[in-house]
């Protein structure tokens, strides 16, 4: 999953995501209002050895305030910590 600025239009690839680009089929994030623009929070759920097993990004449209989860994924691997210096 890749955010795009929408003041100066940088992309940052979100936690992980950057490894698995080849194999995606990139489609933009709309709200049932029609609104493209969005607030981005990325939450991690955490094994019980501290390890993180899901990641989850949600977004606030930034034109009705619309909130949904737009994308979440299974973490099958570790150590983990660098993936919250990713988000
Ligand atoms: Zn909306």
């Amino acid at each position: 999953m890749q955010r795009v600025c929408v003041v100066c239009g940088d992309a940052f690839y979100i936690a992980d995501s950057a490894e698995y680009e080849d194999d995606a089929d990139l489609g933009e994030c709309a709200c049932p209002c029609g609104g493209e623009e969005f607030g981005v929070a990325v939450g991690f759920a955490f094994r019980g050895d501290g390890e993180v097993r899901w990641v989850s990004v949600g977004l606030r449209c930034l034109k009705d305030g619309g909130l949904g989860v737009y994308a979440d994924w299974k973490i099958d691997y570790g150590p983990t910590a660098h993936l919250l210096e990713m988000a």
